[in-house]
């Protein structure tokens, strides 16, 4: 049985009371929450550690939203994987569209992050998806392809195991215009079949793959109806603990 997940990114978004606060709702508000749907928050570094002690006990589990390419040393902002890992971090985003558009992540950057975060026992949340001109031009498959195959094929399979993927469609990202349903399974299939291609059906079949991009309650349950979508990576939305229930509810 894959994990259905549904996890918030909160973005560069709340101050630390703010951030303290919106996780104490979500935590209070996961029992409305089926038991079988893994609850995640991602705030911005700086929240991580009070977040961690704040939910220990909870159901509710903590993510960051990225992490470096590098293991430690002189790379002056950056925060390593096996820092996460020491502030009780158990979740960490790769290759969010902001972060492959702003800062210039590469499918081969993300490869090294991606080993460096299984390495300290994180679980990666790899983002793929294409823009909208992509999409438009029919090049969606391709897209999603290369950023799948150049970022995870080089990893052994008990490293895959470890990875959720998120499927995020750039033009459905903070704009308001989700995918459909359809369109989302269509792309979790493929993806799922592309994973059974190199590693074998059994292990493609134990991965989630999770839904990104204007994710709201009222979309989510005909998202999450979907034979391949096992949850979501939600942005605006989280920033209200009600809506992020109500959208994990949807299951
Ligand atoms: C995201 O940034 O991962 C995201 C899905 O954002 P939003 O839900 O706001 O579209």
């Amino acid at each position: 049985m894959r994990k259905k997940i549904v996890a918030g990114n909160w973005k560069m978004n709340t101050s630390l009371a703010e951030g303290f606060s919106l996780a104490k709702e979500v935590i209070a508000g996961s029992s409305r929450v089926d038991q079988g749907v893994e609850l995640v928050v991602i705030p911005p570094f700086t929240h991580l550690s009070e977040i961690v002690k704040l939910a220990r006990g909870s159901r509710v589990r903590v993510g960051a939203q990225n992490c470096a390419q590098w293991p430690k040393g002189a790379y002056t902002g950056e925060v390593s994987a096996s820092m996460l890992q020491s502030a009780g971090v158990e979740y960490v985003i790769l290759g969010h569209s902001e972060r492959r558009e702003y800062f210039n992540e590469t499918n081969r950057s993300l490869f090294e992050k991606l080993q460096l975060a299984l390495q300290e026992n994180l679980t990666p949340i790899f983002c793929c998806g294409e823009k909208l001109g992509e999409r438009e031009a029919g090049q969606h498959f391709a897209v999603v392809e290369k950023q799948v195959a150049e970022s995870l094929f080089g990893l052994e399979t008990r490293q895959v195991q470890q990875v959720v993927i998120a499927y995020e469609p750039v033009w459905a990202i903070g704009t308001g215009k989700t995918a459909t349903a359809d369109q989302a399974q269509e792309m979790h299939a493929f993806i799922r079949g592309l994973l059974a291609g190199k590693y074998g059906s059994t292990l493609a079949d134990s991965i989630s793959i999770l839904y990104g991009g204007s994710c709201k309650p009222s979309n989510a349950a005909e998202l999450f109806a979907k034979p391949d979508v096992d949850g979501g990576l939600i942005g605006g939305a989280s920033l209200v603990a009600a809506d992020f229930i109500a959208i994990a509810g949807s299951f």
